[in-house]
């Protein structure tokens, strides 16, 4: 008798030490949330949004060699492009660019990194932000610091920190696609290619942060930069609107500004940035951004002008509510009709 309880003693020590090994307790992101440096940030934005990138046109020499910076920040950190890519680039030709519209584009690319889950490597979140913008009108840059630089370089920020946490152990559950697209200020192109042509399933994919124009503020909020608007969280998924409430709530207490979430709010951001190309196909999509100011579209939106505190405060964000989204149980349930 005493040796048979010796024997289940030692088996349900050994199954409790494998329960341990088969799923990390990624609860607390405080660790790696850190990571993401204001520093950082701004030596990335100042070279994305200089003038020798031209003002990343859709398809220009400029908008290349900006892409070609960011795929070296993913190779210096030890990021792989995506499992069935053979490099960082979605292609999408001129033929798709000028589609809808009577323009004369050339070919461009989405860029891509990614970082495989540990435990439900099939389900797929996204983080995206486009990286093209307006290029050069008579004779001036115009860099799009804000629009959409401040994006560009938080999704990689995000990347960085989500790699070093990997390296300690606490890598996400949920694989990660990194996203930078093409085209949006031409029509959202790039984000409605990848959503025609998605490398992984859309059934798969759980849910996209986009992340469009958070380094200043507008006249709305001239006393405060500690805010967000918080944009369509809740058209599908009641699980994404709570989980980036309770997120802001735990860790980064900053003001979410839910006025252009409303679907009667004129202005109708909700279907101008990228994540409206994953919203349509039923996939739960949250929208960050500062709102407009006198240098949207403008040849001022310089990253001197950039609020690098403002900057670093919401990439946190993003970065604790993609954490959660990739590490809790259950993915965002749909809970709402598709529009
Ligand atoms: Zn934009």
């Amino acid at each position: 008798m005493k040796k048979i309880v010796i024997l289940l003693l030692i088996a349900s020590a050994f199954s409790c030490k494998n329960a341990q090994v088969a799923s990390k307790d990624n609860s607390d992101p405080t660790k790696y949330v850190k990571y993401i440096s204001e520093k950082d940030l701004k030596k990335m934005l100042y070279t994305v949004a200089s003038d020798e990138m031209e003002g990343r046109e859709t398809g220009s020499a400029g908008q290349k060699k900006a892409g070609l910076y960011m795929i070296g920040q993913y190779k210096k950190s030890g990021i792989p492009f995506p499992k069935g890519a053979s490099d960082y680039y979605q292609h999408i030709p001129a033929s798709y660019l000028n589609a809808r519209r009577n323009q004369n584009l050339p070919d461009s690319e989405n860029i891509w990194a990614f970082i495989e889950g540990s435990e439900k490597p099939d389900e797929i979140l996204v983080i995206s932000a486009h990286y093209d913008h307006v290029g050069i009108k008579n004779g001036e840059v115009y860099n799009g610091a804000d629009d959409d630089g401040s994006g560009t370089v938080a999704v990689i920020e995000m990347a960085k920190a989500f790699a070093k946490a990997k390296k300690q152990g606490h890598g996400p559950k949920r694989s990660i696609l990194f996203l930078h697209v093409t085209g949006e200020e031409h029509g959202l192109h790039g984000s409605r290619f990848y959503s025609e042509n998605p490398l992984f399933p859309i059934a798969n994919t759980i849910s996209d942060i986009n992340i469009d124009m958070i380094g200043r503020r507008d006249v709305e909020h001239a006393n405060t930069n500690n805010y967000v608007y918080v944009i369509g969280a809740d058209r599908l998924s009641s699980d994404l609107h709570n989980a980036v409430v309770a997120q802001n709530e735990k860790y980064i207490k900053m003001d979410l500004d839910f006025k252009f979430n409303d679907p009667a709010d004129p202005n109708h951001f909700y279907e101008r940035s990228d994540h409206y190309n994953f919203a349509k196909h039923g996939i739960p999509a949250i929208f960050f951004f500062n709102g407009v100011h006198e240098d949207y579209h403008g040849k001022g939106d310089e990253p001197q002008k950039i609020e690098y505190d403002a900057l670093t405060k919401r990439t946190k964000l993003a970065f604790v509510l993609a954490w959660d989204l990739a590490n809790r149980e259950n993915r965002p349930v749909v809970d709402k009709p598709i529009k």
